[in-house]
């Protein structure tokens, strides 16, 4: 283990290499390597076997290889394009040179009759296999000349650091690295022998440079126990740290909230259903979570309208009953509305008294709300992330539930435990989520978190069937719409987002409005789109539920929200622009009846192939977890989880897609190596920049 005076290699800049100036510093910089350390994590993305020279005749397209032969010709040939091009032979074939710039010296340089020894990459050019470009020296035809002794890396580099130089640079830290007896090790013994993990540094060695005959296609693959090892211990540094963080969590105390009372019956007994199997348990889950004094940390998913609202109603009553405030806290306003209509519906019959935060709220109105919601008068505040500002002091705040939480991260859970600081007491967090999450991501992203799923729909419930129809195809589609709804049918027409922008989405489904208008004069149609105001959008949604619409047009803002049975036809225009949670999420608006529903994604030509998959999986199933894997696959966890920008599970080594079976090991392992404070400070401190981020809050 490293003595405490040596400083470790995470510890050492860069520019104490040698050749590291201010200006090679920056570079490093702009590939994240500021230390030792970080030249060693910076893995070769390739490698060349240098190692040996190929017969020429053995030569297949795209083998990067050395060859050595006897130069035959060498001619400028005029072509499209002109270029230098050398025959080069040995004993078991021929090859030509190819070179599209070179100067006069250069050719004059290269005599037939000498031997040259070359290395790039065999292609099929115009005289058969030829290497463009290849590297190339002069040699001594029958003179021992040595071969390289291990498999060349190729790392990851940038503008104006070559190949050599960072080479040069990870021998450097690698040697330095050596000096120091290796990086200090902190995976227990015990661990290596049950994962059956070779040592840190004999990994990080390796894959600098591997052996002659080293297994490439492996390698490539990043499946070698080597990657492998360093992958592992990633993860477990992330695993660590999220478990370190939901144990500062519970060091906190929270209000126990007794469950049971007689507003939660009453509740029950007005709902105009029961609830679901799936429903009731995870309800119950939730309740013995906030009758504890420890802070929940829960996490709910359910597909979309698998009922998690209710879930969320209950748990605000249960924190409402013992006698605390309740906050529920949705990503936009339209969702935050939505649920205001939803708990004004349910809670004010029972007298409880609710609160609307949100941006838009200003003035007289916003003063008299934060009075209230700091007073104790407010029982339950819906919202935007509003409700996390510094002029929101809550009276006695017991409970949070935060719908769509993957779009918030760690740091933003971190932030809503504060707001319960003022009475000593930390409140409990019911997070909810319509995106199911793939368990590879519930089992890294999501580490700190407990976790229920709402794995049924309510009854009466039909799946939806989604047809792909190219927007060539518009007028059909207005006649299937003015088919549906003379049969008394309901359907929506949704605009999707130009290029993030809402008033050019607005505009475009004013235009499609008007255009739909004319199309079906027979049919009466709405408008409803974000920035209309509040009661506008409201009054329209109104007349859609009572039927005296036949046709929504709307723009994405109706993803969530509206609950319209009688709904039974979707037409979504350019699905290929939205992620696939999003479509799932507004498909998920019909099928709510019990007559079959039909959802046609009106593509414009052409799709790129990873957008006709998107599309054809959106086809293929109405599970949210298959759509959530496939769009992990497609996309990527930053991507899905939104934190590509926020730098929010970033690795360095490992990927989900790739590395996800060893979650269940690291998952055994965060449990071991949590025992022992030295060896997890230590992991953590290696992989996460931003350690101490997730430690201090
Ligand atoms: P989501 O999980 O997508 O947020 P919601 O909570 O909005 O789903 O519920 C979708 C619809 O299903 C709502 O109209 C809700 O009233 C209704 N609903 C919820 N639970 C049940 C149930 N157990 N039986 C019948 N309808 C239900
Ligand atoms: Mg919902």
């Amino acid at each position: 283990m490293a003595s405490t005076q040596v400083r470790t290699l995470d510890q050492i800049s860069v520019s104490r290499l040698k050749g590291v100036g201010a200006a090679m510093q920056q570079k490093l910089e702009k590939l994240g390597l500021e230390s030792l350390q970080d030249l060693l994590f910076h893995l070769p993305i390739r490698y060349q076997d240098r190692t040996r020279v190929v017969p020429i005749g053995q030569l297949r397209p795209g083998d990067e290889a050395v060859i050595q032969g006897q130069l035959i010709s060498c001619d400028v040939q005029l072509g499209r394009r002109r270029s230098l091009r050398c025959k080069l032979r040995d004993a078991s074939g021929g090859v030509a040179l190819r070179f599209f710039h070179f100067s006069a010296a250069q050719k004059n340089n290269l005599k037939p009759g000498m031997t040259l020894r070359c290395f790039g990459e065999a292609r099929v050019g115009s005289s058969g296999l030829e290497l463009y470009h290849p590297e190339y020296r002069a040699v001594e035809d029958d003179a021992f000349e040595p071969t390289e002794q291990q498999l060349t890396p190729i790392y990851p580099a940038t503008e104006g650091l070559t190949q050599p130089r960072i080479r040069g640079l990870c021998e450097q830290a690698l040697a330095i690295m050596e000096q120091q007896g290796g990086l200090p090790e902190w995976l227990p013994e015990s661990l290596h022998q049950q994962f059956d993990l070779s040592d840190l540094t004999s990994a990080v060695r390796y894959l600098h440079h591997p052996p002659v005959g080293t297994d490439l296609l492996q390698l490539s693959e990043s499946r070698h126990p080597a990657q492998r090892r360093l992958a592992f211990e990633e993860l477990l540094a992330h695993q660590l740290s999220l478990v370190r963080l939901r144990r500062q969590q519970q060091q906190h105390a929270a209000p126990g909230l007794p469950p049971g009372g007689t507003l939660t019956q009453q509740f029950l007994a007005q709902l105009p259903f029961q609830l679901t199997g799936a429903q009731h348990r995870v309800w119950q889950e939730v309740a013995s979570d906030l009758s504890q004094p420890l802070p929940m940390l829960r996490l709910v998913q359910g597909d979309v309208g698998s009922g998690k609202t209710v879930v969320a109603a209950l748990a605000a009553l249960q924190a409402i009953e013992a006698g605390y405030q309740a906050a529920v806290m949705a990503p936009t306003e339209i969702l935050a509305e939505q649920h205001m209509l939803n708990f004004s519906n349910w809670l004010e019959p029972l007298g409880i008294q609710l609160d609307w935060l949100t941006g838009r709220l200003k003035g007289k109105k916003r003063t008299e709300a934060l009075a209230r919601i700091a007073d104790g008068t407010a029982r339950v505040v819906v919202g935007t992330h509003a409700l996390f500002q510094d002029e929101v002091q809550f009276h006695n705040l017991g409970a949070v539930v935060v719908d769509e939480q993957h779009r918030f991260g760690v740091h933003q859970r971190l932030a809503l435990r504060e707001k319960g600081r003022a009475s000593g007491l930390v409140p409990h967090q019911l997070i909810m989520t319509a995106t199911p999450i793939p368990r590879t991501l519930t089992m890294s992203a999501y580490a700190d978190l407990d976790c229920s799923v709402i794995d049924e729909l309510p009854p009466g419930r039909t799946p939806v069937n989604t047809v792909l129809i190219a927007d060539e195809r518009r007028a059909e589609v207005v006649e299937r719409v003015r088919a549906a709804c003379r049969e008394g049918r309901q359907a929506y027409w949704v605009c999707t987002l130009i290029e993030e922008s809402e008033v050019l989405e607005c505009q475009a489904a004013e235009v499609t409005a008007q255009e739909l208008t004319e199309a079906l004069p027979e049919l009466r149609i709405g408008l409803v789109h974000g920035r209309m105001k509040a009661t506008e959008k409201a009054a329209v949604m109104d007349a859609f539920k009572g039927r005296e619409l036949d046709l929504l047009v709307a723009t994405t803002v109706i993803e969530v929200g509206v609950d319209v049975p009688n709904a039974s036809l979707m037409i979504i225009e350019n699905p290929e622009r939205l992620g696939l949670a999003q479509l799932h999420q507004l498909r998920g608006r019909v099928g709510r009846g019990s007559v079959a529903s039909h959802c046609v994604l009106m593509y414009h030509k052409p799709l790129s192939q990873q957008g006709r998959e998107r599309l054809q999986v959106m086809r293929e199933t109405n599970d949210g977890f298959r759509i959530a894997e496939k769009d992990l696959e497609l996309r990527g966890p930053g991507e899905v989880l939104g934190t590509r920008q926020t730098g929010m599970m970033q690795f360095r080594i490992a990927d989900l897609d790739r590395d996800g079976d060893l979650l269940e090991g690291v998952k055994a392992a965060a449990a071991q190596v949590e025992l022992l404070p030295q060896n997890c400070d230590g992991i953590i401190r290696r992989w996460l920049a931003q350690g101490e981020q997730y430690g201090s809050v």
